[in-house]
């Protein structure tokens, strides 16, 4: 048909948005001009295409994510004199719930009184958490072997994602999906503070799902032995829009199933440097040091301590109860005329401001359990962005 092809054309080409009276004009009807004519040409959406090129990979980064089984270390502990808050073990949640569990560990550092409080790790949380304690008032220094920049914090996706690897059905506190929306009701504000600042630290990005019909191809690395992950988002379903069809003669995809939504999207190297600068700016600290034993935190001259170290926990407070959940990421070059996320055979697009996401997500959140090779796998990362390519081959030609 005409109309779908020039539509599909014009996605080649990188136009964007609704385009309702070019469509109409082109869409090959018979009355063109008449009233009924436009009533009855349907506009096809225009998307500018993911460029997914292999020679337009910049880098391939892993992640591992802390998941805890009973969801995350949030208790208080003494350390000889100091009182130690945990705040780590936040699975694939981290940023999604940063400023909501900053909220509770700052309140409970605060609770007997101190003012001078250390922060252990500079990534999602522990920058965060230092932020929030610092508007509350506290002197705060942040020891850390790495900043944001280098930690694992900065190799995650960027998308909001609350209850992604959060816990496991039946192995948490009874009270902790209460406790958990409210802290992804925090965050959820405290990233508005973000979203419409220059260089676009926080913003909303579209995402479409596109489903096949028939049973999906199986994935190879489905590990087993992965606990049945609690589901939350139900909970919080009146903060986000939800997903609706689009359907096959509105959209420019060659799959049967098409939904949209739209989601917050963090762009974290901008978003990293506008957590840093301000922090810095009121008045933080931080000093670069190695802690190898909880032993060593009592050198520290505050006599709180807020440990965030993430998945280093696992290896500094021995806390064998930390699963890896391997994640990886191919990165494109940046597009900025591209706007809009999908979802394509287990693969996730997500069009960052500091490169585009191309992640093989495998069939569950199961994909990556157990398996602790910081490596890039080459292999896996070019099947991702060959999926995303073939795509829009497919498009191409039809
Ligand atoms: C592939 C992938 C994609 C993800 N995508 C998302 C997403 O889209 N949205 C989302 O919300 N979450 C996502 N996550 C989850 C999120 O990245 C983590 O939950 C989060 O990064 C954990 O942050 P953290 O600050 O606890 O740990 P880290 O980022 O690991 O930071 C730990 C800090 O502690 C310091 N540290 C550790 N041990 C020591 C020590 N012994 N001495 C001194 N310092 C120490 C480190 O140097 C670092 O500064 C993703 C995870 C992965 C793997």
């Amino acid at each position: 048909m005409a109309m779908a092809t020039l539509g599909r054309r014009a996605l080649l080409a990188g136009l964007g948005g609704w385009s309702a009276a070019g469509l109409a004009g082109c869409a090959g009807g018979p009355n063109l001009s008449g009233p009924s004519a436009v009533r009855l040409a349907r506009p096809r959406l225009l998307l500018p295409q993911v460029r997914a090129e292999l020679d337009r990979i910049t880098r391939v980064t892993v992640c591992l994510r802390p998941f805890r089984k009973a969801g995350p270390r949030l208790d208080v502990e003494t350390v000889g004199d100091k009182t130690v808050v945990h705040n780590y073990g936040h699975g694939g949640s981290g940023w999604s719930l940063s400023w909501g569990s900053a909220e509770v560990a700052t309140r409970k550092a605060l609770a007997g009184g101190a003012r001078d409080v250390a922060v252990i790790g500079c990534g999602a949380l522990g920058l965060t958490a230092a932020t929030v304690l610092r508007r509350a008032g506290a002197n705060v220094t942040i020891y850390a072997a790495d900043r944001l920049a280098d930690t694992r914090s900065s190799r995650a996706t960027g998308t909001w994602s609350p209850d992604s690897r959060i816990a496991a059905e039946g192995e948490t506190a009874a009270d902790f999906p209460e406790l958990w929306e409210a802290m992804c009701r925090t965050s959820f504000r405290g990233f508005q503070n973000y979203v419409g600042l220059a260089g676009s630290p926080v913003e909303w990005s579209e995402r479409y799902s596109l489903l096949e019909d028939g049973p999906s191809a199986p994935t190879h690395a489905e590990a087993s032995g992965a606990p049945r992950f609690l589901s939350l988002i139900d909970r919080v379903r009146d903060i986000t829009p939800k997903q609706t069809p689009v359907p096959p003669g509105e959209n420019p995809f060659p799959v049967g199933n098409v939904r949209r939504g739209a989601s917050l999207q963090f762009n974290v190297t901008e978003y990293a440097h506008v957590l840093m600068s301000d922090f810095l700016l009121a008045g933080g600290r931080i000093e670069t040091r190695v802690f190898n034993t909880p032993g060593e935190l009592t050198a520290l001259k505050e006599p709180v301590i807020v440990n965030c170290t993430g998945y280093g926990a696992r290896a500094l407070w021995k806390d064998e109860s930390i699963v890896p959940v391997r994640g990886q990421i191919a990165w494109l070059i940046p597009q900025p005329e591209l706007t809009y996320g999908l979802y394509y055979r287990h693969i996730s697009v997500l069009p960052r401001r500091d490169g585009i996401v191309v992640q093989q997500v495998g069939g569950s959140e199961a994909y990556g359990w157990g398996d602790d090779r910081e490596v890039p796998d080459l292999t896996e990362a070019h099947e991702a962005v060959s999926t995303i390519a073939a795509l829009f081959a497919r498009m191409a030609a039809a």
